[in-house]
């Protein structure tokens, strides 16, 4: 069978599929802390943007352009053919519900950083036919397998955050410096933010964390009560982008 046919057919059974489990299982928006004992995972990774720390940078796009540079993401100057994995969106667009007109100056005008959620209810796992994305159980990171990826795009159509990009083209010549040590994409896959999963592995920040020089991001460990990020999120207000949808987002932001 060609690719084209695999497709529709994969596609077919992938919207029965979506059709029935689009909403959320009570069961599954569940956040690890609230597993049973044995069942919960031993890390949690999550990510806090301090927003106003983030502000006195003006302009600036270092976590962009070190997690781009980090992972062979294109840079395509189309709109229609761009790849992001890191970019900034005006608040009242990344939280709409929390926005209003009588709100901090300084927020009501603010770009925020916004990326893949990592959410512990991931429609975009749900609707995937091949598996090629998936949830990892040991500390929560939505994953992409790009070699299992048909290029079906249910993923984007079930992700509510625009969080996920097709490669319209071959990525490959736009990319200014090909590092080998991380993987390239092809035409036809989809992609989006891995968490710095590679790095992680060895022990290393993610690389938006490494490059940010206001100090606005803290990358962590939910399930230690003493990690930073907890101490974070027990004094401060954090907010999640679109929190009424149960997909349960792992990026909060501190305002
Ligand atoms: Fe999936 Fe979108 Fe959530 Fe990322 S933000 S895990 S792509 S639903």
């Amino acid at each position: 069978m060609d690719r084209r046919g695999f497709v529709k057919i994969t596609g077919l059974s992938a919207l029965g599929v979506a059709g029935a489990q689009a909403l959320p299982r009570a069961e599954e928006t569940a956040s690890p802390q609230a597993a049973p004992e044995g069942k919960r995972p031993s890390r949690r990774w999550a990510m806090a943007v301090d927003v106003s720390k983030c502000l006195t940078e003006k302009d600036c796009a270092a976590c962009t352009a070190a997690c781009h540079r980090a992972h062979n993401v294109p840079d395509l100057s189309d709109p229609k053919d761009q790849v992001r994995w890191i970019w900034k969106e005006p608040f009242r667009e990344a939280l709409p519900e929390q926005h209003h007109d009588y709100m901090n100056e300084s927020l009501q005008h603010a770009d925020v950083m916004v990326m893949c959620n990592h959410c512990d209810n991931p429609p975009c796992v749900r609707v995937c036919p091949t598996q090629a994305t998936w949830k990892r159980d040991q500390d929560g990171i939505v994953m992409m397998d790009w070699h299992r990826c048909i290029g079906c795009r249910y993923c984007m159509a079930a992700c509510p955050y625009g969080s996920r990009s097709f490669n319209w083209r071959d990525p490959r010549p736009s990319i200014a410096e090909l590092r080998p040590e991380f993987p390239s994409r092809s035409r036809g896959v989809v992609e989006k933010c891995n968490f710095c999963e590679e790095r992680l592995a060895e022990g290393k920040p993610t690389a938006c964390v490494e490059a940010c020089k206001a100090k606005a991001l803290v990358f962590g460990d939910l399930m230690d009560p003493q990690s930073p990020i907890r101490d974070l999120l027990r004094t401060r207000t954090a907010l999640r982008r679109k929190s009424g949808l149960g997909t349960e987002p792992q990026i909060y932001y501190l305002v």
